[in-house]
């Protein structure tokens, strides 16, 4: 609904854009009411302005620490509009509603920036400016909150539009963006609290996670770390419950975390699928009628390296599996469920840590990958895309059978997961060579081939698996040669997103050796 604005208190650190904004209200016939230093700007300006001290009946105190932290402001700001209760507790208070705060807080990011000293920066947190931004924006109904001078212009057009107020769409956006700023000013007020008292954990909570696990190290023994699990989020969460084996480690909590959300791009309903991990990459990733099938046919790919691997399966295990699985060392396996019969196997293996979960990942929910680099965060979201989702083109002379379709749909769901440079040889529902993380693509394409070539031989078979397989690579071939090699390796169709200067000649080179191609018009970089 929408909410006419017929007074605003405004209390800003950051005085660029008041004037302006302050000149279009009083226009409009708003009300002003300000603190100290804003209201003298205003009155400086020419402006009507009433003294928060005024409302409160308090005058400012403390050195500024007590200004508007009384119920005259925050009744004003919290009570319900539509509410009869809270409507007369004000009347009998003689409490006004405020209907627009605007706040900039005491600049403490940039105070620390400057190089502050303590008694400066611990002056510099501001107290009633957040106690206010929250209570406003938890009354987003009926009250519009601005902690930023860019959406000065975004509320006066509403007002222009809606005869002096703001819709409710834009009043919980504003709400939102509120939070998010008194969440990050804390963030920082930690975080500088922390490096003064030399604590890194506080430093960790400020992500808003919750510990869930302090670890033992890092990637290496000499770097600190801990397990969060973030704020609850609407999607749910998954969590994992580990019945046996040693403390899980930074590394398998990643490997297994890797392994997971591979295998949970299979439906659990259509087919049976395991992935077995190393380093964060998959050695071996297929589906089958049975868990032990794909198992057997992951483990197929690259038997040497599945050696202490981390497997993940997207089904409760059964007895046939966990059977199968214990025959080699495994460090992790994670899946949905274990079936009491798979529990008594694991369980004579004291090392292995056997996981159960609540739920698959949805592979297609939104999310937020966040790393680190110096001096900041990258943040993106997660890569949501799914190749059923996709429409797949044709651009070689020769159609890809139903079967290749099928194959490659699988790789390329599997490259997905894949460091780049990716390439994924498959065929019937399994990888039968992977090359991961090389720098240049032919070079993974030659190399997922030469391993293919190695585990015909530990298996003693006369060829080697990628004889009449599929090909998927996560980004285009920027020259034909890794279309070559997987040509030669004996692949007879592709599965690629296209989009290279040298597409025509790609596409010429499969054209000439009867190659079936698909593009898919998204790529999954993985680094
Ligand atoms: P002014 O320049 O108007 O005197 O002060 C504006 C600043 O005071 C704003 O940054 C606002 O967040 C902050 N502020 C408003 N009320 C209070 C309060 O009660 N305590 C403290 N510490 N800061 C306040």
């Amino acid at each position: 609904s929408i909410r006419r604005i017929t007074r605003a208190l405004i209390s800003v650190s950051d005085k660029s854009g008041l004037v302006p904004f302050a000149e279009a209200l009083a226009a409009a016939g708003v009300e002003i009411v300000s603190t100290g230093g804003t209201a003298a700007a205003l009155a400086a300006a020419g402006l009507p302005v009433r003294d928060v001290a005024e409302l409160t009946g308090f005058p400012e105190m403390m050195d500024g620490r007590v200004k508007t932290l009384h119920p005259a402001v925050h009744g004003g700001l919290l009570a319900i509009r539509d509410s009869a209760e809270h409507q007369n507790s004000a009347k009998q208070h003689g409490i006004e509603p405020i209907d627009l705060l605007v706040v900039s807080l005491y600049p403490f990011e940039a105070t620390i920036a400057s190089g502050a000293d303590f008694d400066t920066s611990i002056e510099n947190i501001d107290i009633g400016g957040p106690a206010m931004i929250r209570a406003a924006a938890k009354n987003f109904d009926g009250v519009a909150v601005v902690v930023d001078p860019d959406d000065y212009e975004r509320v006066l057009a509403e007002m222009r539009a809606n005869a002096s107020g703001t819709t409710i769409q834009l009043r919980r956006r504003l709400a939102a963006k509120a939070y998010a700023r008194t969440a990050a000013y804390d963030a920082a007020i930690s975080r500088w609290f922390a490096e003064v008292v030399k604590e890194d954990v506080p430093t960790w909570r400020s992500f808003g996670g919750r510990l869930a696990q302090p670890l033992r190290y890092g990637e290496n023994p000499h770097q600190t770390a801990a397990f969060y699990h973030m704020a609850p989020s609407r999607a749910g969460v998954a969590t994992a419950h580990q019945h046996q084996g040693k403390e899980l480690s930074y590394n398998n909590l990643n490997d297994t975390d890797a392994a997971f959300e591979l295998v949970a791009e299979f439906d659990p309903s259509k087919t049976a699928a395991v992935a077995i991990i190393k380093h964060a990459n998959p050695c071996g990733v297929a589906t089958g009628a049975t868990l032990k099938d794909a198992y057997e046919k992951a483990l197929r790919c690259d038997p040497v390296s599945a050696f202490g691997g981390i497997i993940a399966l997207n089904r409760e295990i059964d007895a046939e599996a966990a059977e199968a699985m214990t025959q080699i060392f495994t460090e992790v396996v994670i899946a949905p469920g274990a079936s009491d019969a798979a529990r008594e196997i694991f369980a004579a293996k004291k090392n292995l840590r056997l996981l159960t979960t609540n739920m698959l990942p949805d592979p297609r929910a939104p999310g937020l990958l966040v790393r680190s680099l110096a001096g900041g965060l990258l943040v993106q979201s997660r890569d949501d895309a799914v190749v059923e989702d996709f429409d797949l083109k044709v651009v070689t002379k020769r159609q890809p059978t139903e079967a290749e379709f099928a194959d490659m749909r699988f790789a390329f769901k599997v490259a997905k997961h894949v460091k780049s440079n990716a390439i994924v040889y498959a065929r019937q529902g399994a990888t039968v060579g992977i090359g991961a993380g090389q720098m240049s693509r032919v070079d993974s394409t030659r190399i997922a081939a030469w391993k293919a070539g190695e585990a015909a031989k530990t298996a003693e078979i006369a060829e080697p698996l990628t004889r009449g397989s599929v090909v998927a690579s996560d980004a285009f071939f920027p020259f034909a040669d890794g279309l070559i090699a997987a040509a030669d390796a004996g692949a007879t169709a592709v599965i690629q997103p296209g989009g290279s200067m040298r597409d025509e000649e790609v596409i010429a080179a499969a054209d000439a050796r009867n190659l079936a191609m698909v593009f898919t018009g998204i790529r999954h970089f993985r680094h």
